[in-house]
């Protein structure tokens, strides 16, 4: 059989593993995989029939965004996990198909879901495999494990005590989990206490020790200082959030728990337009509508939360934190299809923008544990590339006008 090849040429190319751009590029495709990229005119190129040259001029070429943090089955209608928890798990597969394609075509071509109710993402995952419906690639948690009535825990793996929270472990690697998520404080889930801890040391250490056994990575949802000593001591691999609050609440950073982090090489997802959407959400509707008393209280803490929080991430960052790109969309208010806006948040904490553009591509597959596939444009990975209008090194906002998507070499259909 002739092998497919496919030629992609633009006025730039982003090397996100040096930081550089490479102008007047071209990357070279032979069906799923990248064969070579570079300057145009270094590239060696094939004499037969079957190469198709795609040119676009004044764009930009781009490994394919990699949102390291989603919740496909929730709405984006402001509806809280305990409310999206009602509604059956059909109805949550639909919703996941619909995020994941709105995802898909705004340039996010792989996604790490943290978290979503019963088997639904596994069913995703299964109508994609079938042919039904187009997916980013996926990297699943299925069922984050949870402490009884702690955060998320409505989403079906609640466990208790170290031989429980092996067993949660395994009942999800058997299911297909790619990954585990564990929520290691409280959280928006009414029944939990958002800054304590939830597990126990030695049951955060069952998950992440039975997890590795299985060449599984962790990601850990903390809320709190206490629950990042926790997750430190642990030894899990992703720590989303990332907050360093006291338990009554009270903003405090804590320089020696950014050390630890550095030091054990584990990566921050600092999910910042999570609670800066929240901010602009009540911002619309006090222009709109005005806001209740209990929305205005809400709205200032909210703001001084952002506030707070973005700059303690700021401080991570300075002290060589890894921070990895995750939208937490369709949490709460936050749409799919929007991931821009958390690159943009990154962006106005002071990091510049082509290290915007490496927390949401090769960094981020770090932390998913799939860089050896995708995450940059080289020999041999997967061809998820984007094609953006205009350069994003030079503004990040650029990645909201994503003019063509490959997945595995093939174009993502736009319909709709
Ligand atoms: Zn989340």
């Amino acid at each position: 059989m002739n092998q497919e090849y496919t030629l992609i040429k633009a006025s730039r190319l982003i090397d996100v593993k040096n930081s550089k751009v490479i102008n007047d590029a071209a990357v070279l495709l032979k069906e799923t995989k990248i064969v070579s990229a570079g300057p145009a005119a270094s590239l060696k190129i094939p004499t037969t029939a079957n190469l198709k040259t795609l040119e676009y001029p004044n764009k930009t070429i781009m490994p394919g965004l990699i949102d390291c943090h989603v919740h496909l089955i929730s709405l984006g209608d402001g509806r809280a996990g305990d409310d999206l928890n009602l509604l059956p798990d059909e109805i949550l597969t639909l919703q996941a198909a619909k995020n994941a394609k709105l995802h898909l075509q705004s340039g996010v071509t792989t996604i790490r879901d943290c978290g979503a109710k019963n088997q639904t993402t596994f069913m995703l995952r299964k109508s994609a495999e079938m042919g039904i419906t187009e997916t980013p690639r996926l990297i699943l948690a299925g069922r984050p494990i949870a402490i009884i009535g702690g955060h998320l825990s409505y989403f079906g793996s609640p466990a208790t005590g170290a031989t429980d929270c092996r067993a949660a472990v395994r009942q999800l690697m058997k299911d297909g989990a790619d990954f585990i998520k564990v929520t290691a404080t409280g959280g928006s889930t009414r029944t939990s206490f958002r800054h304590h801890a939830s597990f126990t040391k030695e049951e955060l250490t069952a998950i992440t020790d039975e997890t590795h056994k299985f060449d599984k990575h962790v990601v850990a949802h903390c809320a709190s200082s206490e629950g990042i000593e926790n997750a430190l001591d642990a030894k899990v691999d992703t720590i989303v959030h990332c907050m360093h609050i006291e338990r009554d609440g009270t903003f405090k950073y804590n320089k020696e728990l950014t050390k630890r982090i550095v030091d054990q090489g584990i990566y921050v997802n600092p999910t910042l337009h999570a609670i800066r959407h929240q901010v602009w959400h009540l911002e619309n509707l006090k222009k709109t509508k005005g806001l209740s008393e209990q929305e205005e209280v809400d709205y200032k803490s909210l703001r001084d939360v952002y506030e707070n929080h973005a700059e303690l991430v700021s401080r991570m960052k300075d002290e060589g934190v890894t921070l990895v790109a995750g939208s937490d969309s369709a949490w709460l208010n936050y749409k799919m299809g929007e991931f821009p806006h958390e690159l943009e948040a990154m962006k106005s904490i002071g990091m510049a923008e082509i290290d915007v553009i490496r927390s949401a591509t090769i960094q981020s597959a770090e932390s998913c544990a799939i860089d050896d596939q995708t995450g940059s444009i080289e020999k041999n990975k997967s061809a998820d590339i984007i094609i953006v209008n205009g350069n994003p090194v030079e503004d990040i906002s650029n990645l909201w006008n994503i003019e063509e998507v490959f997945k595995n070499g093939a174009t993502v259909t736009k319909e709709q």
